[in-house]
């Protein structure tokens, strides 16, 4: 039988995330602090790190990826990056999660290259509250962005929407509007407490999937769908008959560590074996060592997940737990 990552609580690691840069064009007050240091290029995995880690990842069974970061597609190399992983056979899927500023450029060739889903990231419609939520986005380049991907011939575009109380909690519907006339789907994402942020009080600001839900019940009414995404997302479909489809990630009302089959990859080369944990092993240190060999990676890789915590703990009412910041991490 091939190889499997299976943890110390029978869970098997099929799905890898990996973070291809900390940085980004944009500071979104949930995600980054306005001055933000980054890592030096030096302590960032290249591409070709990033392609022997995901072979050995693919080697143990991993049959899906997504790229994120920061900013995925602030970083050179991005394009030939997809084209390798791509190609790597055993991958069933290669998606991406992006803020959808470089998409109007680069929407056609990641579609060339072998991407085969995107994410993308949208909290608001209003030009300047959109530019207030990003600090430095603009609202028209990302929907521009969006039609490009469309246009590129992506299916099943993905939004996704963190809904702050006193912020964007008014335009729940006018997202939902978006969506059904575009044919997109949308996950709204509970805000998490990872990393120190100074905009706002995230106990202050924090709504729940279930009151989103409630919103949104008001004019539709939705029915669970049973497909599992591989995600932690839970869907739901119009009873309308509409396409679309709308997910909750709910990490803080509906813990999803039961079924967590992912672990994620820092740009800096760490493997977090959990989103809201510490616990962590240097890829980058062994893929230094012993570069272009996959053995030393593939049984560090197995070994660690006997490291994976059986689940995240998460309270808003402790300031910060985790001092990473999301783009640290790799959304
Ligand atoms: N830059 C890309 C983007 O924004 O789509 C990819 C990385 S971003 C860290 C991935 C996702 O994490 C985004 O959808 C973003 O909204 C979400 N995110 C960032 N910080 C978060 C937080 N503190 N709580 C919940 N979601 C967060
Ligand atoms: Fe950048 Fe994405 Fe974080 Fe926003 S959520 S600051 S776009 S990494």
């Amino acid at each position: 039988m091939a190889d499997q990552l299976i943890d110390k609580f029978n869970r098997v690691v099929d799905y890898i995330r990996i973070s291809v840069t900390d940085r980004c064009d944009f500071r979104c007050v949930y995600c980054m602090a306005e001055d933000m240091t980054f890592a030096p290029r030096s302590e960032i995995l290249s591409i070709e790190e990033i392609t022997l880690i995901a072979q050995a990842f693919v080697e143990l069974g991993v049959s899906k990826i997504r790229l994120t970061g920061g900013e995925p597609l602030v970083r050179k190399g991005v394009v030939d990056l997809v084209s390798n992983l791509s190609k790597l056979e055993g991958l069933q899927e290669l998606n991406m999660t992006s803020n959808g500023s470089q998409l109007p450029t680069l929407a056609s060739p990641l579609k060339a290259a072998g991407l085969d889903r995107l994410n993308i990231s949208l909290d608001s419609l209003k030009a300047d509250r959109f530019k207030a939520l990003t600090r430095t986005g603009d609202l028209d380049t990302v929907i521009e962005g969006i039609k490009s991907a469309k246009n590129a011939g992506f299916k099943r575009i993905k939004l996704n929407a963190v809904i702050l109380k006193g912020q964007n909690d008014d335009e729940i519907m006018d997202l939902i509007q978006f969506v059904r006339s575009n044919e997109l789907d949308i996950s709204f994402i509970e805000e998490m407490p990872l990393g120190q942020i100074d905009h706002h009080d995230r106990a202050q600001t924090f709504i729940d999937s279930a009151y989103i839900q409630e919103v949104i019940e008001k004019s539709y009414k939705l029915t669970a769908v049973d497909d599992v995404s591989g995600g932690p997302s839970r869907y739901w479909r119009f009873d309308d008959g509409h396409k679309s489809r709308i997910g909750f990630i709910s990490p803080h009302s509906h813990n999803f560590c039961g079924s967590c089959n992912r672990v994620r990859i820092t740009a800096k080369g760490k493997l977090l074996l959990c989103l809201g944990n510490e616990h962590s092993v240097d890829l980058k240190a062994v893929v230094r060592k012993y570069p272009n060999k996959l053995e030393p990676l593939k049984q560090v890789i197995r070994e660690a997940m006997m490291i994976k915590p059986e689940r995240h703990e998460f309270d808003l009412a402790q300031d910060v737990q985790i001092l990473r910041f999301m783009n640290t991490t790799g959304g």
